[in-house]
């Protein structure tokens, strides 16, 4: 069975085990993160970030105020998909009362559940329930770790700059993360608006998944909260739940798709056993690589060895970790009129882990050879823009 979950006031003591298993840093000096100062909330009341571009930006993922062009990548089929791609995330996230489920508050599309919680023989017997569930509802990967107050937002945002109060219960002991791959071709095309499409069917499925698990653990009588972007920060929680490490472009990089996913949390009191944290070297071949940093078009992200350095608001306070500058990232993001994961699509782990050889090279990259590893990826691994156009004419996309 899990720990007792501490109170809310004493979050900063108790979690210094899991720190010691993660690697993660926490100064003094570390404050919770409030949600309304993250970039995209902050697009939406802060001047230095908001403005006529901004908002057209956000139009253009419904078809009508899409801005199409004749470049490659840009064109009206390259947003017809992305824009699909977003569709169901988009119904399932305009709710009444202002609610935006997913990206600011926990989703709620739920019926009723059970009136007593399923009397499992053991955690154990759960955990395995659990994960054979989310397989079924489309999760490529899982984890699950004890709740951490240190990552949950301080306040949501709600409208015009303002928070109210996160509506997740803090007796809930444990986290289950999950992770949606993105389509390997599609990211190969950024930047372009058709590479938005894996992020939108990332999104789209992880809204699939999340609402599926979690009805089916209030359907067997326990409490269950599915959120996505909204509620906590993925990233940390994820490295707690054993999923995979944070590298330089600062997103979770895993043994399986390498940074290529989108991410998912359901706070639950079902009886279930945590995940250890692992390490697969991903800290440490950060240390001798910065395609990410070079490949960034606006430098957004950080040449230099991991610290507590805030470029503006967006940032967290206090945890020293490889950070990015959020309003350099959505500016580039604003003028090129769609998404950009050109820092998932240039770092080294990002690979087909069905072939032996790409398993080879992470075994490669994880040890002291690690020098070759990215020797072998300068020679070797196609990291150029795949062309959009290319991404439509090819037959077998393997
Ligand atoms: S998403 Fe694009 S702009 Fe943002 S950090 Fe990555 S490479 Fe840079
Ligand atoms: S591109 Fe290199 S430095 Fe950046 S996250 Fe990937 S492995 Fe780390």
């Amino acid at each position: 069975m899990t720990e007792k979950t501490p109170k809310r006031e004493n979050y900063f003591d108790y979690t210094r085990e899991i720190d010691d298993l993660t690697g993660i840093e926490v100064l003094d000096t570390f404050e919770k993160f409030s949600q309304r100062d993250d970039v995209f909330c902050r697009a939406l009341w802060d001047e230095e970030v908001s403005g006529e571009k901004v908002m057209a930006f956000y139009k253009g993922y419904y078809m009508p105020r899409a801005k199409a062009r004749k470049s490659d990548g840009f064109s009206q089929r390259d947003y017809a998909l992305r824009n699909a791609a977003w569709h169901v995330c988009n119904v399932l996230r305009e709710q009444k009362d202002g609610r935006r489920e997913g990206f600011h508050d926990h989703f709620t599309s739920h019926d009723d559940g059970w009136h007593e919680p399923y009397p499992f023989e053991s955690a154990e017997q759960a955990t395995v329930d659990i994960r054979k569930v989310a397989a079924f509802s489309g999760a490529d990967l899982v984890g699950i770790c004890a709740y951490d107050e240190r990552w949950m937002y301080d306040g949501i945002y709600d409208t015009k700059g303002k928070s109210k109060p996160l509506d997740i219960p803090d007796d809930l002991p444990n986290v289950i993360v999950t992770g949606e791959s993105m389509d390997k071709d599609l990211t190969a095309t950024v930047p372009s608006a058709l590479a938005g499409s894996a992020t939108g069917m990332g999104y789209t499925n992880d809204c699939v998944t999340l609402l599926t698990m979690a009805q089916y653990i209030r359907n067997l009588g326990y409490r269950a909260y599915a959120t996505m972007n909204d509620s906590a920060l993925a990233v940390p929680l994820a490295v707690q739940a054993g999923l995979g490490e944070g590298g330089r472009h600062s997103l979770l990089i895993t043994p399986e798709f390498g940074a290529r996913l989108r991410l998912g949390k359901i706070f639950t009191d079902m009886p279930l056993v945590h995940d250890k944290p692992m390490s697969f070297g991903v800290k440490e071949f950060c240390d001798i690589c910065n395609r990410c940093a070079k490949g960034c078009p606006p430098k957004a992200i950080s040449f230099d060895a991991p610290s507590d350095h805030m470029y503006n608001r967006s940032n967290l306070k206090g945890v020293v970790k490889w950070s990015t500058d959020a309003e350099k990232c959505f500016k580039f993001w604003i003028n090129q009129n769609t998404d950009c994961s050109i820092c998932i699509r240039v770092c080294p782990y990002n690979r087909d882990y069905s072939k032996w050889y790409n398993r080879a090279w992470q075994k490669l990259a994880g040890g002291s050879f690690r020098k070759i590893a990215l020797w072998l990826d300068d020679k070797l691994a196609h990291r150029a823009r795949m062309k959009s156009a290319d991404w439509w004419q090819k037959k077998n996309i393997d």
